[in-house]
């Protein structure tokens, strides 16, 4: 079995999923008592909001290139960006170590394409909603067409998850404004809808919508799960 290296703590309210979702599948996979082998480097997730927020993001880079270096030299054998938005600084990241980073857009792209999907709703973060470094990855390396909120539901969605999600708050009152943002986007022709934050699969769940819905902390942990046993 190959050893992660998560980078997590962005926020830690979604690592935890990941480190749960990531032993449950080992423990599926390899049965008896297997448990994946893994390296988590947490950061502190206050100093990461304000790079973003204040867009200084060639320090959040250095931060995130000090991390996966940190797992690196720990032993690790590829690398998990727990949080879809800081793989705006995937390449940055990438560059920094010899080992690979398994990226969170390219398992989720493989698992709308096999439910033969196309067109889907994207919610996530302002930053993973309005900027290139996601929609256009989805595009141009996987074909698929990423449609977001208007604005003013982007910044609803975008507040909840730093307000509420990132500090552990789940509400039924935020729960259904996702739905009836997810429901604009199933009128606007949405096949299916990521849940492009590791935090929204807190909040809302498929049988919430009428679409399949793809939630990215499990798809990128299942697929890190694959990966760390491919060898095995
Ligand atoms: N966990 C979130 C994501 O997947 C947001 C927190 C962050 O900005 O990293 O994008």
């Amino acid at each position: 079995m190959k050893t992660m290296g998560l980078i997590g703590g962005m926020s830690w309210e979604s690592s935890i999923e990941y480190y749960r979702i990531i032993n449950e599948a080992t423990q599926r996979k390899l049965g008896g008592l297997h448990s994946a082998k893994l390296i988590l480097y947490s950061v502190d997730f206050a100093e990461v909001e304000v790079l973003q927020r204040q867009g200084r993001w060639i320090e959040a880079a250095d931060l995130m290139r000090e991390a996966a270096k940190s797992v690196e030299r720990a032993g690790a054998d590829f690398v998990v960006l727990c949080t879809n938005t800081m793989h705006k600084l995937a390449a940055e990241i990438q560059s920094s170590v010899r080992i690979p980073l398994l990226h969170i857009a390219d398992a989720t792209a493989q698992k709308i394409h096999a439910r033969g999907l196309h067109k889907v709703g994207l919610l996530g973060t302002r930053f993973t909603m309005e900027q290139d470094f996601y929609k256009g990855r989805l595009m141009q390396h996987h074909g698929l067409d990423a449609i977001v909120p208007s604005e003013d539901e982007r910044e609803i969605v975008h507040q909840i998850i730093y307000e509420e999600l990132c500090r552990g708050i789940v509400s039924p009152a935020s729960r259904e404004q996702y739905i009836s943002i997810m429901t604009h986007l199933i009128q606007a022709g949405a096949e299916g809808i990521i849940l492009g934050c590791t935090e929204i699969e807190l909040l809302v769940k498929q049988g919430d919508v009428s679409v399949p819905l793809f939630p990215t902390t499990r798809i990128h942990a299942e697929a890190a799960v694959e990966m760390a046993i491919a060898v095995f």
